[in-house]
């Protein structure tokens, strides 16, 4: 499948064709141009990445809500620590993950 970028907008299509207006921006048609092969490449490679993004972003909430209802359950010391560790860690990684998403956002690596 081809894919076709907006230059006004930067908004990347894919389809055979590009599409009449831009869904985003509504630039006309002529104003979409088609990617190379390396382009469509890189784009496919942002888009893997960035699910495996959005897949550790939603585990690391997950252990953020465990880590919560042991810290609420507190049953002793050693609990305690193991939660409160376990949520200074998942919030350490997931503004980790979310500056790095913003690096690729800033580079326009994202399609
Ligand atoms: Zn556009």
């Amino acid at each position: 499948m081809k894919m076709w970028r907006c230059t006004v907008c930067g908004l990347i299509v894919e389809a055979e064709t590009p599409p009449d207006v831009c869904p985003r921006c509504g630039a006309p048609r002529e104003r979409f141009a088609e990617l190379t092969e390396d382009q469509v490449t890189v784009v496919r490679r942002s888009r893997a990445t960035n699910q495996l993004h959005v897949d550790l972003l939603t585990r690391i909430q997950q252990i953020e809500a465990i880590a919560d209802a042991g810290i609420e359950d507190n049953l002793d010391p050693g609990c305690l620590g193991v939660f409160r560790k376990a949520k200074e860690m998942a919030s350490l990684v997931r503004q980790f993950g979310k500056a790095e998403i913003q690096v690729h956002v800033n580079k326009g690596k994202w399609g």
